[in-house]
């Protein structure tokens, strides 16, 4: 899970990691009051998506950049009402891009020095690293492809955390001397601190700036939450915004259906997170590219598959579904059954491919056979596969 610049802001605030001020803004005139509550004259404006590459990025209705730097109030309404509403396309969004529903006012910095530092999972050592870099304020993948020796790499032991010579070691790492060697010290600690208490697998401050008066300040912040732990983070639960997020994976985890939606035509409905993954490599090794991964899990209902079946409908870039069930302890009949109820439901626009083994198998396939719905059967997984390309092939011949 992801939350926005603004809320990682307040989390910033609670840890004690130090950066600008800044109010959240849905409206052009909320934008304004804002900026005259916090009653500083030199302001940035900052669209609020959950994608990176703002401030080169660019709106569909042409005004270039997601990031603003503004003087009075009246000028911070003005740049709110050229990105409320509107699409802003990064390097991060894709060509879709990402509508601007918040802006956050934010202090701005005067900057000296831009910086890189995050910390996330490294599941080679298993253990947090934290990474820092003087190259900040770009593109980091580009740093590490060109210039991977101005990246620092920092393990820290997850039962020891973060030793204070750790933190002087990136310090020095970042160039940083004197006050500033110590503020980013303290910085340090208190952002691994809060990766570890809000079970993050990502937080990124990029930039991480030292200011003209020589402070050091977080002025950018991503964050990742790790979603296997979310539920004793209720707070954390509560600064989702589901806008930001692809509507059918929403629909889907109302269902308990783990779904990820990807860009090809041939739909997966699949239980067990293995067999999905198998599934996807037989689509693709004969020559299809899969719309989904979607396991529908060992325990689900009929009314479970039947939502599944209408959120890989509802994919307009669908053109054909696979169903690869191993029957266990979830039964190919209850499957079938799902299968007819959403059939009838739906009406198919698209072929589908049914392959059903395991538990009650001769029950599942009876079902459909009876329920004279027009399902292709398929006897393997191999054969599921080509069936399903092979249809859509056909169906966009015809
Ligand atoms: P993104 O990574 O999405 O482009 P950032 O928050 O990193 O967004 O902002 C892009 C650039 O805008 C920063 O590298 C920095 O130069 C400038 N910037 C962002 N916030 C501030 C601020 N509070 N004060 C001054 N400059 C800022
Ligand atoms: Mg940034």
């Amino acid at each position: 899970m992801n939350i926005h610049e603004y809320q990682a802001r307040d989390l910033f605030e609670k840890f004690g990691v130090a950066a600008p001020r800044g109010k959240m803004a849905s409206t052009p005139e909320e934008a304004e009051i804002a900026a005259r509550e916090l009653g500083i004259e030199k302001l940035v404006v900052k669209a609020q998506i959950h994608a990176g590459g703002r401030g080169k990025g660019t709106f569909k209705n042409g005004y270039q950049g997601g990031v603003h730097a503004a003087s009075t109030p009246a000028e911070v309404k003005e740049i709110a009402a050229k990105m409320l509403g509107q699409t802003l396309v990064t390097h991060q969004t894709g060509p879709a891009g990402r509508v601007v529903r918040k802006v956050y006012i934010a202090e701005a910095a005067g900057i000296e020095k831009e910086l890189y530092l995050a910390i996330l999972l490294d599941r080679a050592k298993s253990a947090p690293v934290i990474i820092a870099s003087t190259e900040g304020g770009m593109d980091i993948e580009a740093v590490a492809a060109k210039t991977p020796e101005r990246i620092f790499r920092e393990p820290i032991h997850p039962l020891l955390g973060i030793q204070p010579y750790q933190a002087r070691k990136l310090a020095h790492a970042l160039g940083l001397k004197g006050q500033q060697f110590s503020q980013a010290t303290k910085l340090i600690q208190a952002m691994y601190r809060l990766f570890v208490a809000e079970d993050c697998s990502l937080v990124e401050v990029n930039p991480l700036v030292v200011t003209k008066e020589g402070n050091v300040l977080a002025l950018d912040a991503k964050f990742n939450f790790d979603d296997n732990a979310l539920y004793r983070h209720a707070e954390v639960v509560a600064l989702r915004d589901e806008t930001e997020e692809d509507a059918r994976e929403v629909e889907a985890s109302k269902y308990g259906l783990n779904y990820i939606g990807l860009d090809g035509n041939i739909a997966c409905l699949v239980n067990g997170a293995g067999l999905a993954m198998a599934t996807m490599d037989n689509i693709k090794y004969f020559g299809g590219e899969p719309a989904n991964f979607l396991d529908v899990g060992g325990s689900a209902t009929k009314e479970a598959v039947a939502a599944a079946f209408k959120i890989i409908l509802s994919d307009k870039q669908v053109e054909g579904i696979l169903v690869n069930i191993f029957g266990g302890i979830m039964r190919c009949d209850i499957i079938a059954e799902g299968i007819i109820a959403a059939v009838q439901e739906t009406k198919l626009p698209v072929p589908l491919v049914v392959r059903l083994e395991g538990s009650n198998v001769e029950i599942g396939k009876k079902l459909i056979l009876e329920s004279n719905l027009p399902v292709i059967s398929a006897d393997s997984l191999a054969d599921g596969a080509q069936k399903i390309v092979a249809a859509v092939k056909e169906g966009k011949a015809a």
